[in-house]
């Protein structure tokens, strides 16, 4: 489904992929820690090409990215959700929601409209489908972006640490609709985030990152019972503790 090949990405000077290698399988949920600065959103911004390998190359489908066809494969199987939500802050939550839908994937306004109104019923926020996001809490946005990243109907959702700009009492919320898709819709699912709860709940398989590389992976429950490197401890200490 997706697979990353020797990976490398330089900022300038500053090396921050080396060579990473990883695949995820199709309906596969993989959650990837590790601390900050240690390549995460680079890797899952490396799938979509929002990054551009410095070497290397991603393959979709078995099909590799390139310039000429990236835009097409992502618009077709991919959606992201980030940190910030980045909804358009002009723009009702319904208009947010059909904008790709209609613009991108040439579904009819009345078409993208109930596919919104299905996916806000997935995030339950079919009552908010008139408002402005700026009105909505943190954590309301997030389940709005999801229903955005669902609307357009990828195969593959990338969420690059959805909780971390939430107010502690609004993550949770947050964090049962990411669940409740994993569980019921049949997503690839790439997730950076800490909340190792969720990863126990859903995740097929965790990645570690450290300094540009994957330095271990293996189950949930091999990470919460044996990891292996001296990092991985000091770091899931720190944030199992937290
Ligand atoms: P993480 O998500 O694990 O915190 P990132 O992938 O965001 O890590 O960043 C990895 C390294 O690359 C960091 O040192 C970061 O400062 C650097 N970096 C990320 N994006 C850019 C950029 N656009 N320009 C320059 N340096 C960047
Ligand atoms: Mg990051």
């Amino acid at each position: 489904m997706i697979r990353l090949e020797h990976i490398d990405k330089y900022f300038g000077n500053l090396h921050v992929l080396k060579d990473v290698n990883l695949e995820v399988e199709e309906g596969e949920k993989l959650v990837i820690i590790g601390p900050s600065g240690s390549g995460k959103s680079t890797t899952v911004r490396c799938m979509n090409f929002l990054e551009q390998p410095t070497n290397g190359h991603v393959f979709i489908d078995g099909e590799k990215l390139t310039n000429k066809n990236k835009t097409q494969i992502i618009r077709d199987k991919m959606a992201m959700v980030f940190q910030q939500f980045n909804l358009y802050p002009h723009m009702t939550v319904l208009q947010n929601l059909t904008l790709a839908p209609i613009k991108l994937h040439h579904k009819t306004k009345k078409e993208a409209e109930e596919l919104a109104y299905h996916y806000l019923d997935v995030v339950g926020l079919r009552d908010k489908a008139n408002v402005y996001p700026t009105t909505l809490s943190g954590g309301q946005q997030q389940r709005i972006a999801i229903a955005r990243a669902l609307c357009t109907q990828s195969k593959i959702i990338l969420f690059d640490e959805p909780t971390s700009a939430l107010d502690p009492e609004t993550i949770q919320e947050v964090l049962d609709v990411m669940v409740k898709l994993a569980k019921e819709e049949n997503i690839t699912m790439v997730v950076v985030t800490h909340e190792m709860g969720f990863a126990k709940q859903v995740a097929d398989r965790v990645v570690f990152m450290a300094d540009g590389q994957i330095l271990e992976e293996g189950t949930p429950e091999h990470f919460f019972i044996h990891p292996q490197h001296e990092r991985v401890k000091q770091f899931l200490g720190k944030i199992i503790r937290s």
